[in-house]
């Protein structure tokens, strides 16, 4: 029996095989590495996909999130909201600068729900960080006008979510700041590390230069303590080929999604939903189940990997118990920590492979 992964990316490398290897030649042939014409080319290309001014090009995903808040001068003191059941590199990039993350418990679309946001506010908060977690966008609408009454920075955490829209508009055209990773799994993935910003702010897009190279915008002359994290170019010239695809990348998992959504067929698991007037880039396509360990296993004694993003909420991380949290805090966090389960799904996925999965789902019974 051939094993189903829960992910594949080589899928999609052999499909632009020679685009990617021509690329990566021609970057290694020309004799630059850091901070070049690649870079500049993807950042103003992928600000134009996406509909925003400017691009920052930067070392990974949580660089993007904590030189964000850097920038915007929160830290000690300051509250920032962030959903309860977000990867925790989100709430990492809150606490780097010594802020305090103040969790909100999501909503039915796995991501911030807007109307448990007042409820959380005091005079410390500074700012939001709305997670479009799995490829789902937020409410977009709500939280940007939420934001602009109570005056606060609207910051997004769009690592899994290239693409994603709200009301016909990509979710970044409605924020202060986007963060992207392109960390290889992402559905604009590189080879290696790297992220980037979008902000529609000149005063940001400099910001973010100046911090993400030691401070400096003119050589060994240095303005602020700022840090190393700088997208290379072997990683933005084969980005730049992704993003050519992108389109079709997120097109191509749309379909794959439907085609679960239309044929799995089981009362013991609970499909996602996509929230009313919004669209998902389906990074991961996560189901729900009160039986979630029992089905995992079942899976996996049918030859199909699946994935739980992600077992343990932030709140209840090892990492973060000096922030006085315990089971029952966040109860709807901590449901959907116990019974998430992410389906196999890549670019590349055949529907033989996906007869399988839903085959075999469609048989499980306890
Ligand atoms: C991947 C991810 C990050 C971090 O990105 P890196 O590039 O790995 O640093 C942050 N937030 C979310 C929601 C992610 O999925």
């Amino acid at each position: 029996m051939k094993q189903i992964k829960a992910n594949d990316i080589s899928r999609l490398f052999y499909r632009y095989q020679d685009e990617f290897e021509e690329k990566a030649l021609s970057v290694l042939r020309s004799g630059h590495y850091v901070l070049g014409t690649e870079v500049t080319s993807f950042e103003q290309e992928f600000a134009s996909f996406m509909g925003s001014d400017y691009c920052v090009g930067l070392g990974s995903g949580l660089d993007a999130l904590w030189l964000s808040f850097r920038i915007l001068g929160i830290g000690k003191g300051d509250e920032v909201l962030v959903p309860s059941n977000t990867y925790i590199a989100s709430v990492m990039g809150i606490t780097i600068n010594g802020a305090n993350p103040v969790f909100v418990e999501p909503d039915a679309y796995f991501t911030m729900d807007p109307e448990k946001i007042e409820e959380k506010i005091t005079e410390r908060t500074k700012a939001i960080l709305s997670v479009n977690l799995y490829g789902q966008s937020c409410h977009m609408a709500k939280l940007r006008e939420f934001c602009d009454r109570h005056h606060l920075f609207l910051v997004e955490d769009s690592a899994q979510s290239h693409g994603a829209r709200y009301d016909g508009r990509f979710t970044n055209t409605y924020t202060d700041i986007s963060c992207f990773s392109f960390y290889p799994t992402k559905n604009l993935g590189g080879f290696g590390e790297g992220g980037a910003i979008l902000t529609n702010c000149p005063e940001y897009d400099r910001a973010f230069r100046i911090y993400r190279n030691y401070g400096s915008e003119k050589r060994y002359f240095n303005q602020v303590v700022g840090t190393n994290s700088r997208l290379d170019e072997l990683q933005a010239g084969l980005l730049r080929v992704k993003l050519a695809h992108l389109s079709e990348t997120n097109e191509e998992r749309q379909k794959l999604t439907e085609r679960y959504s239309r044929e799995i067929h089981n009362p013991m698991i609970q499909l996602p939903k996509v929230r009313p007037f919004a669209s998902s880039v389906w990074h991961q396509y996560v189901i729900r189940c009160e039986k979630r360990d029992l089905l995992k296993a079942y899976l996996q004694d049918h030859g199909i990997d699946s994935i739980i993003h992600y077992p343990i909420p932030p709140h209840l991380s090892e990492a973060y118990t000096s922030l006085g949290f315990h089971r029952g805090d966040l109860p709807i966090a901590e449901r959907y920590a116990d019974t998430v389960l992410s389906l196999p799904l890549y670019n590349g996925m055949t529907e033989s492979e996906q007869d399988e999965v839903i085959q075999v789902l469609n048989g499980f019974k306890v």
